[in-house]
């Protein structure tokens, strides 16, 4: 997973993507990265860590022009290096080109293997790295045509912003699968992954970039292209449990109003005769306020979130890195004692993440437990770009639902169901993407680098 931004025609772009950048934050916590241009010259600093550890001091100064785009990217094992951030940026016939992905490509590794026999050099491992040799190698003669070229030869997932010149290019995959929205501050075009962009630097949300189209920024304003075929869209329903911002709008819908929806849901399918609802925060506070709320059941925020933990707080071993939950979350004894409760969450992925946590509810004094997720089992890996692990280790494929409420020490398990969980969704979740749920993939894999 990844956040982008782009900016066009505006005196302070570099500082505004920043500002994006942050807003995005919650979307990739491992590298950050600004390009940006006066249409002729560019300028581009890209670093590990959050937007707001990579450009202190005078960083953004050298990054003038009025245009800019960025990206940051999310954290997945083993490829953690400067070399894979983004937006990657080079020089080719029309002067530089800088592309700022997020999603997956699905045939990355065989165009990959067939451009190295071709002679083509790479500089990185990422899959984003195909798309620019692609628009290189075209023989359409436009910026736009290269593009279009290079993107029908690659199947998949991506959501990209494009400079180049003085454009700005911003596609969506035919699919649909990642989220991108088109604003406006004060006459200035910004693209962004989601809404809670615009709000932040104060740009109007104009509306969704649509599955399969192509926005070509540039001094005339904006234009739009549909260069692909067309197919039923494929939006990543995980965008929506967990992903996206409460604040944002994605997919036609608000984030925050269908989290809510989920847990509503959650309570007419399974429902509990408890004291409270409590929700792990952050992102099941939506749907166990729906749950709460459905149930007409008392509302405790009885497990408290420390603000001023980093990334993931990785440790070598399993008794610290158990300490390492409650740096994060810490259940309030004085509010579960003696108390029956019906913990909401939005998934459960290992379960060792859960286990812990279940742990220290007991310790903290919760006399019955009654888990509820806002979705139905993970049992398949997903390929379109969100960082599952391999299928052998989803806890729903290593012990089953009545093995996991054993494993979690629970009084009773019940997830959404794939029925629930859609008529939750905008248009009652006719395009969705479900894959990580029914294993129905909506694009053919033929090899990935994950
Ligand atoms: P588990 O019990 O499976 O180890 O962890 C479940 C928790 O992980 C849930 O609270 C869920 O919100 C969170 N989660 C789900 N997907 C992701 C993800 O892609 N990244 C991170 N950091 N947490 C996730
Ligand atoms: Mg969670």
């Amino acid at each position: 997973m990844c956040g982008i931004f782009g900016i066009h025609g505006h005196p302070n772009a570099s500082s505004l993507a920043f500002l994006g950048l942050w807003a995005l934050q919650h979307r990739g916590q491992e590298s950050a990265g600004i390009v940006a241009s006066d249409g002729d010259r560019v300028s581009h600093k890209l670093g590990m860590g959050l937007a707001s550890e990579v450009f202190t001091g005078n960083a953004l100064k050298t990054l003038t022009g009025n245009l800019a785009i960025g990206h940051v990217r999310y954290s997945t094992t083993g490829s953690s290096t400067l070399r894979n951030a983004q937006p990657f940026l080079v020089r080719w016939q029309k002067g530089y080109l800088a592309i700022a992905h997020n999603g997956n490509l699905v045939n990355s590794f065989s165009l990959r293997e067939q451009l190295e026999k071709e002679g083509t050099i790479f500089q990185s491992t990422m899959d984003s790295e195909v798309i620019v040799h692609l628009i290189a190698r075209s023989k359409e003669k436009e910026v736009e045509g290269k593009i279009t070229d290079a993107l029908s030869r690659i199947k998949g997932a991506y959501s990209l912003v494009i400079l180049t010149g003085n454009k700005i290019i911003a596609v969506r995959d035919p699919h649909g699968f990642r989220p991108l929205s088109l604003g406006d501050l004060g006459g200035a075009p910004v693209v962004a992954s989601e809404s809670c962009a615009f709000d932040l630097i104060g740009a109007k949300f104009t509306r969704e970039i649509e599955p399969g189209e192509m926005v070509v920024i540039n001094r005339a304003g904006v234009t739009s292209h549909y260069p692909f075929k067309k197919v039923k869209p494929s939006f990543c329903i995980f965008e929506f449990i967990y992903f996206a911002r409460p604040d944002s709008w994605i997919f036609g819908g608000s984030v925050y109003l269908t989290r809510k929806k989920l847990g509503e849901c959650l309570y007419e399918e399974s429902p509990s005769q408890v004291d409270s609802v409590v929700p792990i925060p952050d992102s099941g506070n939506y749907a166990a306020l729906g749950y709460a709320q459905k149930g007409g059941i008392p509302f405790e925020l009885a497990v408290i979130r420390n603000h001023y933990v980093g990334r993931t707080f990785i440790q070598p071993s399993q008794s610290i890195r158990d300490l390492g939950v409650k740096i994060k979350l810490n259940p309030c004894r004085y509010i579960l004692k003696e108390k029956k409760i019906a913990v909401v969450e939005d998934s459960i992925v290992r379960g060792t993440t859960s286990r812990v946590r279940m742990k220290n509810l007991r310790a903290a004094g919760a006399k019955e437990i009654h888990l509820r997720v806002s979705c139905p089992p993970h049992r398949f890996p997903c390929f379109y770009g969100i960082d599952f692990p391999n299928p052998k280790e989803l806890a729903a494929n290593v012990m089953g639902i009545e093995g996991i409420r054993k494993f979690l020490g629970l009084d009773s398990l019940s997830y959404l169901s794939l029925q629930g969980m859609l008529s939750a969704m905008p248009q009652n979740g006719q395009n969705f993407c479900t894959a990580c749920f029914t294993g129905k993939l909506p694009c053919k894999v033929r090899g990935t680098n994950r």
